[in-house]
């Protein structure tokens, strides 16, 4: 169903998508990395994804911060560092309108933890991968808010027992939010029309949620730079930046 291998963002596939998101009443959107990119935002996987010759997949787990909770909170303090520096995109001020022409009708799940929808004024956002600016007790699990960059010590310590704080996210090999994610997967099965943006829709579980459309034969309308493994399955795949290609869907 997808458009010709290569399809690139050609008018007619943009307008093809344009009518299906005229006509939906119950939109969601699941975005990825690649939202926050032209902000500045590094991706994991494409360019600028390495940070001091680690891999994330070697830092951004459970038993990277048990063997050396120091190493990956200065990875931490230094992705907090670049997303504070960054601003929404037009991207991410295409969907908050979107938003406010759906009201309830609109869901975004996002896998970024960089808020940046937010701050954009996208209020109907489920955050499937956490958030950056939340740190987590280890011990007592409170948790609290926190935007200094950098911190003013490493690894930051819980005041209420001491032990050690970690990042608010979702490891790898952890769970999601079960709440996040099952309201998503719910919204998903049945909206008019689902929009995956910015991400390569490989990690799992939070790329089943374009999935749970597709099972249910709703309209998916994919935006990526690269094709994914969802671009020969969706209704419209559409080849580009989410910052340009986003607006032309939207509208002003
Ligand atoms: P990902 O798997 O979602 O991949 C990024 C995708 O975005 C790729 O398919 C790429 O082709 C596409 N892309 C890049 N720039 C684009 C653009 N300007 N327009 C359209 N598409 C573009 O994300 P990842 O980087 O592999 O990260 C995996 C997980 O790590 C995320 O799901 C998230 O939890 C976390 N992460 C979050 C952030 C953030 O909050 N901004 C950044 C990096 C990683
Ligand atoms: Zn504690």
């Amino acid at each position: 169903m997808g458009d010709e291998p290569g399809g690139a963002a050609d008018d007619s596939a943009v307008a093809r998508a344009r009518a299906l998101l005229d006509a939906a009443r119950r939109v969601v959107v699941l975005t990825g990395a690649g939202v926050s990119a032209e902000s500045g935002v590094p991706t994991f996987r494409g360019q600028g994804g390495l940070w001091r010759s680690h891999r994330p997949e070697e830092l951004a787990t459970p038993e990277a911060f048990a063997r050396d909770p120091e190493l990956v909170w200065s990875w931490y303090d230094w992705r907090r560092h670049t997303v504070g520096q960054a601003r929404p995109n037009p991207g991410h001020e295409a969907l908050a309108r979107l938003e406010a022409r759906l009201g309830d009708g609109f869901l975004l799940a996002t896998q970024n933890v960089d808020r940046l929808h937010q701050q954009a004024g996208s209020r109907r956002v489920r955050e499937l991968h956490g958030s950056i600016w939340v740190l987590r007790c280890t011990g007592c699990e409170r948790e609290r808010e926190d935007r200094a960059t950098p911190l003013p010590s490493l690894p930051p310590r819980c005041a209420a027992c001491g032990a050690l704080e970690r990042p608010g996210v979702v490891w790898f090999g952890e769970s999601l939010p079960a709440d996040a994610l099952g309201e998503a997967l719910r919204a998903a099965a049945t909206c008019d029309a689902l929009v995956v943006a910015g991400t390569s829709a490989v990690v799992y579980p939070a790329a089943g949620v374009a999935v749970a459309a597709l099972r249910a034969g709703r309209p998916v309308i994919e935006v990526n730079l690269d094709p994914t493994d969802l671009s020969g399955q969706v209704t419209v795949s559409l080849r580009g930046k989410t910052g340009e290609l986003l607006p032309r869907l939207v509208g002003a």
